[in-house]
């Protein structure tokens, strides 16, 4: 799948250019690869030219990707997670990026413990507030940041939020940016570490790199269309 790794490519030469525009360091933002709904096949192609980040947005997808692929493979979570599929996931995720309620995040934290795993993860925020959206809205963000402090077996990496679709440009500087301020406060009032931010797609990641993504999760611009 030669076209992969030509996608790929050009998204790695796209990621550099805003990295450098924004003068930041060029390590400080990671790809995760988005393969949803394309098979092991795919994965292996992007693997072949040395990506290792992947993203999923179903744990049984990811679950058998993780068991036919490569073992050097860091496999993230993207999607929104059920509670009855929290134990696939914790045994095979590393990231789990849409954490966002207090049950399911102990409930991670819990079965991390009984299984003797220690998956990472976000707090998936909902910033544009749109009702259609998963996620916490400003005041659940503090009750989740309580509990994150609580949690024994695994440890809170940052924030996730998911922009609109279609609005301009300054809307999703707003939203990025708001994250970005969000996770400052965050850290100051709870005393927590949230270094990453999970924030930006195929349609916007060079804006929210400009605004301080530390993880891009990119699906459509490297596989193509779903
Ligand atoms: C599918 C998906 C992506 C990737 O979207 P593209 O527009 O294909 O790049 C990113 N994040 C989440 C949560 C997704 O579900």
């Amino acid at each position: 799948m030669k076209y992969i790794q030509e996608n790929l490519a050009i998204v790695r030469e796209r990621v550099a250019e805003a990295v450098k525009k924004a003068g930041r360091d060029s390590q400080s933002v990671k790809l995760i690869a988005v393969s949803k709904t394309f098979p092991a096949e795919a994965v292996q192609s992007a693997y072949d030219v040395e990506q290792r980040l992947f993203g999923e947005n179903k744990v049984q997808d990811l679950a058998l990707k993780n068991a036919a692929l490569a073992k050097d493979i860091e496999w993230h979570m993207i999607g929104h997670l059920q509670s009855n599929k929290v134990k696939l996931a914790v045994e095979n995720a590393d990231y789990i990026h849409a954490v966002d309620s207090v049950k399911l995040l102990q409930r991670i934290d819990r079965l991390a413990g009984e299984l003797g795993r220690s998956p990472k993860v976000f707090l998936e925020i909902n910033i544009s507030g749109e009702k259609s959206k998963f996620g916490a809205d400003t005041e659940l963000v503090r009750e989740l940041a309580q509990a994150a402090t609580q949690c024994e077996n695994i440890s809170v990496a940052g924030l996730m939020t998911m922009a609109p679709f279609g609005v301009p440009e300054d809307e999703l500087r707003f939203v990025f940016s708001s994250l970005r301020k969000l996770r400052d406060n965050l850290q100051t009032e709870f005393n927590l570490d949230l270094p990453e931010l999970s924030m930006g797609m195929s349609g916007d990641f060079e804006i929210a790199i400009e605004e301080g993504a530390t993880m891009i999760r990119v699906g459509t611009s490297i596989f193509g269309k779903r």
